[in-house]
């Protein structure tokens, strides 16, 4: 069964397919933008691109080296991303291999749909060796080998590793003629300078809502949504994805969200600053920098609603004072991309808030 195909990103497309027909896609790129927009499905759409025998603004979808990409056994096809750290404490590639291939057929099971990766999980050292090693060797089937690296920040640099990560960055630096590699990342501001100085950025921005909605109809993405326990409809999804249609998969982190979101509210005003400093110690002490920026797409959200209410009331002022706390919010988004604590921006946030509702 192929895996779900990319919706969106036409213009990017387009650039990266001009670039590939001109030969002058770069050999290390690095798709960055929010999480769940897309951008491990893009590298493996322009994978695919690359390693079709009839490729045009597209990949031709019906050659055998579509049919593998799509199916995710391209033998020249490398997909690395986050996974839980191996019972051996020094695995070798075999260990390696043997876990990434699993990993990958449960993907393809869920027709290429899958979670964000846990806090833990990561792209460990044995992972970059292997990577690495598959690099020198000449490809399977095509002409090219491709690596995805997702969520390239999560690659653990350890001690007495210095030679894997060296050749990594060799890697990126001077791949081989018939090497392509691409990372990704939502938070290209973790990656080490090292490597964001070796590749080419391209930012992968947020879906238009046609394509979101083509997206939730796929018969993989129902199928998925079907099993789901937590009870969401599909406008608020709709406003919690925000452009990012894999994020159309996280209700339970949607919900978890919006609780989180709610209570912020509701200590707004009310009982003064202690509470809200409650919620924002609650803020930094549990929570990933991932779901902190849901909570502020669901107090976004929360806010929306509240401003169509007041409009609907005809309370313009406080319709007014709704949007301003969006637009507050939307520049805490900004900051929490550089490295000022989520503590901090809640505490100033909220207050914001309380002032522009109150
Ligand atoms: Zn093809």
């Amino acid at each position: 069964m192929p895996i779900v195909p990319v919706f969106g990103h036409e213009e990017l497309r387009r650039r990266l397919a001009v670039a590939r027909a001109r030969g002058a896609l770069p050999a290390s790129m690095l798709f960055h933008g929010p999480r769940g927009v897309g951008k491990q499905r893009l590298a493996l759409w322009i994978t695919q691109l690359q390693l079709c025998a009839s490729p045009g603004d597209e990949p031709c979808g019906a050659c055998q080296h579509c049919r593998f990409v799509q199916e995710l056994r391209h033998p020249d096809l490398a997909w690395y991303f986050p996974r839980p750290r191996l019972k051996d404490s020094d695995p070798d590639l075999a260990e390696v291999r043997d876990d990434y291939a699993g990993a990958i057929a449960e993907r393809v099971a869920e027709g290429g749909l899958y979670s964000p990766p846990s806090g833990s999980e990561g792209i460990f050292i044995a992972t970059v060796r292997a990577l690495v090693q598959q690099a020198a060797m000449s490809p399977a089937l095509g002409k090219r080998k491709v690596f995805v690296v997702g969520d390239a920040e999560r690659m653990v640099p350890q001690e007495g590793s210095e030679q894997a990560a060296n050749a990594f960055l060799k890697l990126l630096e001077e791949p081989p003629e018939d090497t392509t590699v691409i990372l990704t990342s939502s938070e290209p501001g973790a990656l080490l300078p090292t490597i964001r100085s070796r590749v080419t950025s391209f930012r992968v921005a947020p879906v238009a809502p046609v394509a979101m909605r083509s997206f939730l109809e796929h018969p993989a993405v129902t199928k998925r949504l079907k099993g789901e326990r937590v009870p969401v409809s599909q406008a608020e999804r709709l406003a919690f994805a925000a452009g990012a249609p894999g994020r159309l998969l996280w209700g339970a982190e949607w919900s978890m969200a919006m609780d989180t979101a709610e209570r912020m509210l509701a200590s707004v005003g009310a009982q003064g600053s202690s509470k809200r400093y409650d919620e924002a110690w609650q803020q930094a002490s549990s929570r990933a920098r991932g779901s902190f920026a849901d909570t502020l797409d669901a107090l976004s959200a929360a806010l929306h609603a509240r401003a169509r209410d007041a409009a609907s009331r005809g309370s313009e002022r406080q319709a007014l004072g709704a949007s301003k706390a969006m637009e507050a919010i939307e520049l805490a988004k900004e900051r929490i991309t550089t490295n000022v604590n989520p503590q901090l921006i809640t505490v100033n946030l909220l207050r914001e808030i309380e002032d522009l509702l109150a």
